[in-house]
């Protein structure tokens, strides 16, 4: 069933974690000139109205982004936040439409977009058609991305490897079936690691009981990577299956340094996105490689 709809969720404090660190992995691809390519497997409409029925109905994004934000626009603890943080909220600001306040949400293509350079490319499939339209109305003019109404897992074989034999790969995809969904991403990355074993694969995952996760790591582990990052935030303990208590990104292939890279904005993120209590957040590797790697951007 394609019932899922971003536009309720664009900008909750599991988008907060996903772009920030997208944000981070772009931002080490453009420490090297050569071009690189974002494969992005479920890419949404690209940009989401935070006054819209969707966004309003839940307010997600006020438990979020807005508290990222507020503080940084009220000019309260500017300096508090860390560079990576400050550098990607200001693109959130600098969005044309964003002026007057915090109205328009960007989603993974159009915050990658904005981060790309005219060399690097982008391909987005959705396989819901109105968000597939949205997502071709939106990048009309950017000859950089490309838009493809497909399943994203199916395409993956025929887009890796990227021409420009560098780059990443976004699997962003809705969990409506939580343990189908990890099976379908083993199978995908199964294939994908086949065809392009040097690519950085970003994977966002749902915590709501831990034991539910823990097969899915434990693939991970397996899966003959050199390195794999874990990057979680948490909101509320992850002892229940009835909510969603936070997520993590787990990283294939991530640059060697991309936990430091990582440690002050989750420790800020924790501090701005805490509820009922103490937010929690967790950077491990899930492999590691021991040597000192060569090159120090992928
Ligand atoms: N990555 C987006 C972002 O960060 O802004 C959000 C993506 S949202 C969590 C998941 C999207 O996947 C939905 O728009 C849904 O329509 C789409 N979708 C569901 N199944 C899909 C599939 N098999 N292939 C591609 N897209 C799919």
């Amino acid at each position: 069933a394609m019932n899922y709809r971003h536009a309720y969720h664009a900008g909750n404090f599991a988008d907060v974690l996903k772009h920030s660190v997208l944000f981070a992995l772009i931002e080490a691809f453009k420490a090297k000139d050569t071009p690189f390519a974002l494969i992005d497997t479920h890419a949404g409409s690209g940009c989401y109205a935070l006054d819209s029925e969707e966004a309003g109905k839940t307010g997600e994004y006020r438990e979020g982004i807005a508290r990222l934000l507020f503080p940084d626009l009220q000019r309260n603890g500017q300096g508090s936040l860390p560079p990576l943080l400050r550098n990607w909220l200001d693109t959130i600001i600098a969005l044309p439409g964003n002026e007057h306040g915090l109205k328009l949400y960007p989603g993974s293509p159009l915050q990658a977009s904005l981060a790309m350079r005219a060399t690097d490319s982008a391909q987005l499939c959705e396989l819901h058609p109105e968000e597939a339209a949205r997502l071709r109305e939106l990048f009309h003019h950017d000859h950089r991305v490309h838009v493809h109404q497909r399943d994203g897992y199916e395409a993956l074989k025929a887009l890796l490897p990227p021409k420009e034999k560098r780059g990443l790969v976004l699997i962003d995809p809705p969990y409506e079936a939580q343990d189908d969904e990890f099976r379908l991403i083993e199978a995908a990355l199964k294939t994908a690691l086949q065809r392009w074993p040097t690519g950085v694969y970003a994977i966002w995952y749902p915590i709501k009981l831990r034991s539910q996760v823990q097969p899915f790591l434990r693939w991970l582990q397996r899966c003959g990577v050199r390195r794999a990052l874990q990057a979680e935030l948490l909101v509320h303990p992850d002892d229940s299956s009835l909510r969603l208590n936070g997520s993590g990104m787990a990283i294939l292939n991530a640059p060697w340094n991309l936990d430091q890279v990582l440690r002050e904005p989750l420790q800020a993120m924790a501090r701005l996105l805490s509820q009922e209590r103490a937010a929690s957040w967790r950077l491990d590797w899930l492999v590691q490689e021991t040597e000192t790697p060569a090159s120090q951007v992928p």
